[in-house]
Protein backbone atom coordinates (compact mmCIF):
# COMPACT_ATOMS: atom_id res chain seq x y z
CA UNK A 1 0.00 0.00 0.00
CA UNK A 2 1.25 3.63 -0.80
CA UNK A 3 1.83 6.23 1.57
CA UNK A 4 -1.15 8.16 3.42
CA UNK A 5 -0.64 11.72 4.57
CA UNK A 6 -3.04 13.25 7.15
CA UNK A 7 -2.96 16.68 7.56
CA UNK A 8 -2.43 17.28 11.51
CA UNK A 9 -4.93 19.90 12.47
CA UNK A 10 -3.98 22.08 15.51
CA UNK A 11 -4.32 25.09 17.97
CA UNK A 12 -1.47 26.61 18.88
CA UNK A 13 0.84 23.41 18.22
CA UNK A 14 -2.17 20.97 20.35
CA UNK A 15 -3.66 18.71 18.06
CA UNK A 16 -7.77 18.48 17.52
CA UNK A 17 -8.58 15.06 18.54
CA UNK A 18 -9.77 14.65 14.71
CA UNK A 19 -5.89 14.66 13.84
CA UNK A 20 -5.16 11.44 16.46
CA UNK A 21 -8.18 9.50 15.09
CA UNK A 22 -6.80 10.27 11.51
CA UNK A 23 -3.48 8.91 12.59
CA UNK A 24 -4.26 6.57 14.28
CA UNK A 25 -6.22 4.91 11.43
CA UNK A 26 -3.83 5.52 9.05
CA UNK A 27 -1.57 3.41 11.31
CA UNK A 28 -3.70 0.58 11.47
CA UNK A 29 -3.93 0.64 7.58
CA UNK A 30 -0.33 0.84 7.22
CA UNK A 31 0.41 -1.94 9.66
CA UNK A 32 -2.02 -4.24 7.71
CA UNK A 33 -0.35 -3.09 4.43
CA UNK A 34 2.56 -1.63 4.42
CA UNK A 35 3.17 1.68 3.23
CA UNK A 36 4.18 4.95 5.47
CA UNK A 37 2.17 7.00 7.36
CA UNK A 38 3.09 11.15 7.13
CA UNK A 39 2.02 14.12 8.90
CA UNK A 40 1.86 16.90 7.13
CA UNK A 41 2.17 20.62 9.57
CA UNK A 42 1.74 23.91 8.93
CA UNK A 43 2.12 26.41 12.00
CA UNK A 44 4.62 28.39 13.45
CA UNK A 45 6.40 25.20 15.87
CA UNK A 46 6.36 21.72 14.44
CA UNK A 47 7.84 19.93 17.21
CA UNK A 48 5.37 19.70 20.04
CA UNK A 49 2.80 18.10 17.35
CA UNK A 50 4.85 16.06 15.68
CA UNK A 51 5.75 14.57 19.31
CA UNK A 52 2.45 14.10 19.50
CA UNK A 53 1.68 12.70 15.94
CA UNK A 54 4.61 10.08 16.20
CA UNK A 55 2.78 8.72 19.39
CA UNK A 56 -0.05 8.12 17.54
CA UNK A 57 1.79 6.87 14.47
CA UNK A 58 3.48 8.95 11.98
CA UNK A 59 6.47 7.80 11.25
CA UNK A 60 7.50 11.11 9.73
CA UNK A 61 6.48 14.86 10.13
CA UNK A 62 7.03 17.16 7.22
CA UNK A 63 6.53 20.50 8.18
CA UNK A 64 6.52 24.20 6.61
CA UNK A 65 6.75 26.69 9.25
CA UNK A 66 6.87 29.99 9.36
CA UNK A 67 4.44 33.69 9.74
CA UNK A 68 2.60 32.84 6.64
CA UNK A 69 1.12 29.75 9.01
CA UNK A 70 0.34 31.62 12.21
CA UNK A 71 -2.88 32.05 11.37
CA UNK A 72 -5.19 29.66 8.81
CA UNK A 73 -5.27 31.30 5.59
CA UNK A 74 -7.17 29.36 2.41
CA UNK A 75 -4.87 30.76 -0.41
CA UNK A 76 -1.36 30.14 1.47
CA UNK A 77 -2.23 26.82 3.11
CA UNK A 78 -3.80 25.30 -0.01
CA UNK A 79 -1.28 26.28 -2.51
CA UNK A 80 1.44 24.39 0.59
CA UNK A 81 -0.80 21.39 0.78
CA UNK A 82 -0.79 21.05 -2.68
CA UNK A 83 2.87 21.67 -2.80
CA UNK A 84 3.62 19.07 -0.46
CA UNK A 85 1.56 16.71 -2.35
CA UNK A 86 3.39 17.44 -5.64
CA UNK A 87 7.05 16.97 -4.28
CA UNK A 88 5.96 13.51 -2.09
CA UNK A 89 3.34 11.87 -4.48
CA UNK A 90 1.35 10.24 -1.14
CA UNK A 91 -1.62 8.39 -2.33
CA UNK A 92 -4.16 9.49 -0.11
CA UNK A 93 -4.21 12.70 1.92
CA UNK A 94 -6.85 12.40 4.75
CA UNK A 95 -8.14 16.33 6.41
CA UNK A 96 -10.38 16.55 9.41
CA UNK A 97 -14.01 17.53 8.06
CA UNK A 98 -14.18 20.72 10.40
CA UNK A 99 -14.73 24.16 9.74
CA UNK A 100 -11.27 24.57 8.90
CA UNK A 101 -10.41 21.40 6.94
CA UNK A 102 -13.76 21.39 4.68
CA UNK A 103 -12.40 24.61 3.27
CA UNK A 104 -8.82 23.58 3.31
CA UNK A 105 -9.50 19.76 1.84
CA UNK A 106 -10.82 21.52 -2.15
CA UNK A 107 -8.82 24.06 -2.08
CA UNK A 108 -5.73 21.73 -2.38
CA UNK A 109 -7.66 19.46 -4.30
CA UNK A 110 -8.46 21.96 -6.71
CA UNK A 111 -5.26 23.53 -7.44
CA UNK A 112 -3.71 19.99 -7.73
CA UNK A 113 -6.62 18.62 -10.40
CA UNK A 114 -7.44 15.84 -7.83
CA UNK A 115 -10.35 14.13 -6.46
CA UNK A 116 -11.73 15.23 -3.15
CA UNK A 117 -14.05 13.06 -1.35
CA UNK A 118 -15.93 14.79 1.91
CA UNK A 119 -17.27 13.82 5.23
CA UNK A 120 -15.74 10.39 4.93
CA UNK A 121 -16.42 8.09 7.68
CA UNK A 122 -14.76 4.53 6.74
CA UNK A 123 -11.31 3.44 4.60
CA UNK A 124 -10.55 0.10 3.15
CA UNK A 125 -7.72 -0.68 0.85
CA UNK A 126 -8.09 -3.40 -1.70
CA UNK A 127 -5.31 -3.17 -3.96
CA UNK A 128 -7.43 0.20 -4.44
CA UNK A 129 -9.35 2.37 -2.13
CA UNK A 130 -12.67 2.91 -1.41
CA UNK A 131 -13.47 5.75 0.46
CA UNK A 132 -17.39 4.94 2.52
CA UNK A 133 -19.14 8.22 3.43
CA UNK A 134 -22.71 8.84 4.21
CA UNK A 135 -25.71 9.82 1.65
CA UNK A 136 -29.50 11.16 1.61
CA UNK A 137 -28.71 12.58 5.05
CA UNK A 138 -27.51 9.53 6.50
CA UNK A 139 -30.10 6.69 5.42
CA UNK A 140 -27.49 4.70 3.30
CA UNK A 141 -24.07 4.89 2.49
CA UNK A 142 -21.72 5.22 -0.59
CA UNK A 143 -18.72 3.45 -0.83
CA UNK A 144 -16.46 5.82 -3.39
CA UNK A 145 -13.46 5.40 -5.67
CA UNK A 146 -11.24 7.74 -7.40
CA UNK A 147 -9.18 7.67 -11.04
CA UNK A 148 -7.11 10.21 -10.32
CA UNK A 149 -3.75 9.47 -8.72
CA UNK A 150 -4.07 10.95 -5.41
CA UNK A 151 -7.11 11.97 -3.78
CA UNK A 152 -7.92 14.41 -0.61
CA UNK A 153 -10.14 13.26 1.56
CA UNK A 154 -12.33 14.79 4.30
CA UNK A 155 -12.75 12.65 8.03
CA UNK A 156 -15.72 13.03 10.33
CA UNK A 157 -14.47 13.86 13.69
CA UNK A 158 -14.65 10.90 15.70
CA UNK A 159 -15.20 8.27 12.99
CA UNK A 160 -12.12 6.58 13.95
CA UNK A 161 -10.70 5.71 17.48
CA UNK A 162 -7.75 7.13 18.93
CA UNK A 163 -4.86 4.45 19.84
CA UNK A 164 -1.27 4.78 20.68
CA UNK A 165 1.34 3.60 18.25
CA UNK A 166 4.51 5.23 18.78
CA UNK A 167 6.93 5.70 15.85
CA UNK A 168 9.77 7.93 15.03
CA UNK A 169 7.49 11.05 13.93
CA UNK A 170 10.72 12.52 12.68
CA UNK A 171 10.03 15.97 11.57
CA UNK A 172 11.15 16.88 8.29
CA UNK A 173 11.21 20.68 6.37
CA UNK A 174 9.28 20.88 2.82
CA UNK A 175 9.09 23.79 0.37
CA UNK A 176 5.30 25.32 0.92
CA UNK A 177 5.83 27.08 -2.28
CA UNK A 178 4.52 30.45 -1.83
CA UNK A 179 7.08 32.36 -3.82
CA UNK A 180 4.40 34.80 -5.56
CA UNK A 181 1.51 33.77 -3.66
CA UNK A 182 -0.45 36.31 -1.91
CA UNK A 183 -3.22 35.99 0.20
CA UNK A 184 -6.69 37.35 -1.34
CA UNK A 185 -8.16 37.79 2.08
CA UNK A 186 -6.56 39.54 5.39
CA UNK A 187 -7.78 38.23 9.04
CA UNK A 188 -8.23 40.87 10.81
CA UNK A 189 -8.89 39.05 14.51
CA UNK A 190 -9.91 35.60 15.20
CA UNK A 191 -12.63 35.44 18.03
CA UNK A 192 -13.85 31.80 19.93
CA UNK A 193 -17.55 31.50 18.97
CA UNK A 194 -18.35 29.73 22.25
CA UNK A 195 -15.82 30.77 24.33
CA UNK A 196 -15.68 28.87 27.96
CA UNK A 197 -17.60 26.00 26.66
CA UNK A 198 -16.27 22.51 25.65
CA UNK A 199 -16.50 21.80 21.70
CA UNK A 200 -19.03 19.06 21.13
CA UNK A 201 -16.46 16.92 19.14
CA UNK A 202 -13.59 17.33 21.44
CA UNK A 203 -15.09 16.74 24.67
CA UNK A 204 -14.04 14.40 26.87
CA UNK A 205 -17.91 14.41 28.97
CA UNK A 206 -21.32 14.90 26.68
CA UNK A 207 -24.61 15.44 28.71
CA UNK A 208 -27.29 15.58 25.80
CA UNK A 209 -31.04 16.32 26.24
CA UNK A 210 -34.04 15.10 24.33
CA UNK A 211 -37.65 15.18 23.68
CA UNK A 212 -38.29 14.31 27.56
CA UNK A 213 -36.92 17.67 28.51
CA UNK A 214 -40.50 18.92 27.34
CA UNK A 215 -39.45 22.38 25.89
CA UNK A 216 -36.73 24.89 25.70
CA UNK A 217 -37.20 26.17 28.96
CA UNK A 218 -35.45 23.59 30.68
CA UNK A 219 -32.85 22.81 28.19
CA UNK A 220 -30.87 24.75 31.08
CA UNK A 221 -31.34 21.60 33.27
CA UNK A 222 -28.99 20.00 30.85
CA UNK A 223 -26.38 22.66 30.68
CA UNK A 224 -25.92 22.86 34.07
CA UNK A 225 -25.18 19.08 34.91
CA UNK A 226 -22.28 20.26 31.97
CA UNK A 227 -20.90 22.74 33.04
CA UNK A 228 -20.64 21.04 36.55
CA UNK A 229 -18.80 18.46 34.48
CA UNK A 230 -16.67 20.37 32.77
CA UNK A 231 -18.92 18.67 29.61
CA UNK A 232 -20.21 20.03 26.45
CA UNK A 233 -23.70 20.06 26.01
CA UNK A 234 -25.49 18.19 23.06
CA UNK A 235 -29.00 17.21 21.79
CA UNK A 236 -31.11 14.73 19.80
CA UNK A 237 -32.51 15.75 16.25
CA UNK A 238 -35.71 16.47 18.04
CA UNK A 239 -35.71 19.43 20.17
CA UNK A 240 -33.14 20.66 17.79
CA UNK A 241 -36.12 19.84 14.80
CA UNK A 242 -38.66 21.81 17.40
CA UNK A 243 -35.90 24.71 17.21
CA UNK A 244 -35.42 24.21 21.51
CA UNK A 245 -31.64 24.55 20.50
CA UNK A 246 -29.50 24.99 17.53
CA UNK A 247 -28.31 22.30 15.57
CA UNK A 248 -25.30 22.84 16.99
CA UNK A 249 -25.49 20.91 19.58
CA UNK A 250 -27.07 17.83 17.55
CA UNK A 251 -25.80 14.22 17.96
CA UNK A 252 -26.20 11.53 15.77
CA UNK A 253 -26.56 10.34 12.24
CA UNK A 254 -27.21 13.92 10.66
CA UNK A 255 -25.42 15.74 13.05
CA UNK A 256 -22.20 15.43 15.18
CA UNK A 257 -20.63 12.04 15.87
CA UNK A 258 -19.04 12.23 19.11
CA UNK A 259 -16.79 9.71 21.00
CA UNK A 260 -16.29 11.23 24.59
CA UNK A 261 -14.97 8.67 27.90
CA UNK A 262 -18.77 9.37 29.11
CA UNK A 263 -22.59 10.22 27.56
CA UNK A 264 -24.87 10.74 29.59
CA UNK A 265 -28.69 10.73 27.45
CA UNK A 266 -31.23 12.71 29.47
CA UNK A 267 -34.60 11.70 28.28
CA UNK A 268 -33.44 10.50 24.80
CA UNK A 269 -35.16 7.32 23.66
CA UNK A 270 -32.55 5.82 21.70
CA UNK A 271 -33.39 5.98 18.18
CA UNK A 272 -30.87 4.46 15.90
CA UNK A 273 -30.09 7.32 14.49
CA UNK A 274 -29.13 8.75 17.84
CA UNK A 275 -27.23 5.77 18.09
CA UNK A 276 -25.44 6.39 15.14
CA UNK A 277 -23.77 9.38 16.16
CA UNK A 278 -22.95 8.55 19.98
CA UNK A 279 -22.64 4.81 20.72
CA UNK A 280 -18.60 4.39 20.62
CA UNK A 281 -18.69 6.70 23.85
CA UNK A 282 -16.88 4.78 26.18
CA UNK A 283 -19.21 5.15 29.58
CA UNK A 284 -22.73 5.79 28.37
CA UNK A 285 -25.28 7.25 31.15
CA UNK A 286 -29.25 7.27 30.67
CA UNK A 287 -31.73 8.88 32.48
CA UNK A 288 -35.52 7.97 31.16
CA UNK A 289 -38.67 7.59 32.98
CA UNK A 290 -39.47 4.63 30.48
CA UNK A 291 -37.67 1.56 31.72
CA UNK A 292 -38.08 0.01 28.28
CA UNK A 293 -36.21 2.59 26.10
CA UNK A 294 -34.20 1.49 23.67
CA UNK A 295 -30.88 3.80 25.06
CA UNK A 296 -31.00 1.43 28.05
CA UNK A 297 -29.88 -1.81 25.78
CA UNK A 298 -26.50 0.83 25.08
CA UNK A 299 -26.58 1.97 28.54
CA UNK A 300 -23.58 0.77 31.00
CA UNK A 301 -25.41 2.53 33.52
CA UNK A 302 -29.35 3.34 33.73
CA UNK A 303 -31.09 5.87 35.74
CA UNK A 304 -35.35 4.79 35.77
CA UNK A 305 -36.75 7.91 36.71
CA UNK A 306 -38.18 11.57 35.80
CA UNK A 307 -35.21 13.34 34.68
CA UNK A 308 -36.96 16.92 36.62
CA UNK A 309 -35.61 15.35 39.94
CA UNK A 310 -32.65 13.31 38.89
CA UNK A 311 -30.33 16.09 37.23
CA UNK A 312 -31.05 19.00 39.53
CA UNK A 313 -30.12 16.36 42.21
CA UNK A 314 -26.88 15.02 40.19
CA UNK A 315 -25.86 18.33 39.71
CA UNK A 316 -25.85 19.39 43.47
CA UNK A 317 -24.07 15.95 44.33
CA UNK A 318 -21.42 16.81 41.05
CA UNK A 319 -20.70 20.23 42.32
CA UNK A 320 -20.54 19.03 46.11
CA UNK A 321 -17.97 16.99 44.86
CA UNK A 322 -15.87 18.46 42.43
CA UNK A 323 -16.20 21.63 45.45
C1 LIG B 1 -32.82 10.30 8.19
C2 LIG B 1 -32.95 10.56 9.66
C3 LIG B 1 -31.87 11.10 10.33
C4 LIG B 1 -31.96 11.36 11.72
N1 LIG B 1 -30.87 11.87 12.35
C5 LIG B 1 -30.91 12.03 13.70
C6 LIG B 1 -29.80 12.50 14.42
O1 LIG B 1 -28.76 12.86 13.86
N2 LIG B 1 -29.89 12.60 15.76
C7 LIG B 1 -31.02 12.25 16.46
O2 LIG B 1 -31.03 12.38 17.69
N3 LIG B 1 -32.11 11.81 15.79
C8 LIG B 1 -32.09 11.71 14.44
N4 LIG B 1 -33.21 11.31 13.80
C9 LIG B 1 -34.49 11.23 14.56
C10 LIG B 1 -34.66 9.95 15.36
O3 LIG B 1 -35.23 8.96 14.56
C11 LIG B 1 -35.58 10.21 16.59
O4 LIG B 1 -36.80 10.72 16.14
C12 LIG B 1 -35.01 11.17 17.62
O5 LIG B 1 -33.69 10.80 17.94
C13 LIG B 1 -35.88 11.16 18.86
O6 LIG B 1 -35.41 12.12 19.76
P1 LIG B 1 -35.69 11.95 21.31
O7 LIG B 1 -35.10 10.67 21.79
O8 LIG B 1 -35.25 13.21 21.97
O9 LIG B 1 -37.27 11.95 21.40
P2 LIG B 1 -38.34 10.74 21.73
O10 LIG B 1 -38.05 9.62 20.82
O11 LIG B 1 -39.63 11.40 21.72
O12 LIG B 1 -37.90 10.31 23.19
C14 LIG B 1 -38.10 11.06 24.34
C15 LIG B 1 -37.75 10.19 25.52
O13 LIG B 1 -37.84 10.96 26.70
C16 LIG B 1 -38.36 10.13 27.74
N5 LIG B 1 -38.96 11.02 28.74
C17 LIG B 1 -40.09 11.76 28.63
N6 LIG B 1 -40.29 12.49 29.75
C18 LIG B 1 -39.27 12.18 30.59
C19 LIG B 1 -38.92 12.61 31.89
N7 LIG B 1 -39.66 13.52 32.57
N8 LIG B 1 -37.81 12.09 32.47
C20 LIG B 1 -37.05 11.18 31.81
N9 LIG B 1 -37.33 10.74 30.56
C21 LIG B 1 -38.42 11.25 29.96
C22 LIG B 1 -39.35 9.23 27.05
O14 LIG B 1 -39.56 8.05 27.79
C23 LIG B 1 -38.66 8.98 25.71
O15 LIG B 1 -37.87 7.80 25.76
C24 LIG B 1 -33.15 11.05 12.42
C25 LIG B 1 -34.23 10.50 11.73
C26 LIG B 1 -34.13 10.26 10.38
C27 LIG B 1 -35.31 9.64 9.65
Amino acid sequence: MPNIAVFIEHRSGVLKKVAWQMLSEARRLADAHGGEVWGVFLGPDAAPAAATAGKHGADKVFAATGDAFAVYDSELWGTALAAFCTARKPDLVLVGSTALGKDLAPKAAAKLGCACISDAVGLKFDGGWEIRRPIFAGKCFADVTFSTPLAIVGIRPNAFVMAESPKAGAVESFDPGLDGVRSKAKVMSVEAATSGKVTLTEAEIVVSGGRGIKGPENYPLIEKLAEALGAAAGASRAIVDAGWVDYSHQVGQTGKTVAPNLYVACGISGAIQHLAGMSSSKCIVAINKDANAPIFKVADYGIVGDLFAVLPALTDEVGRIRG
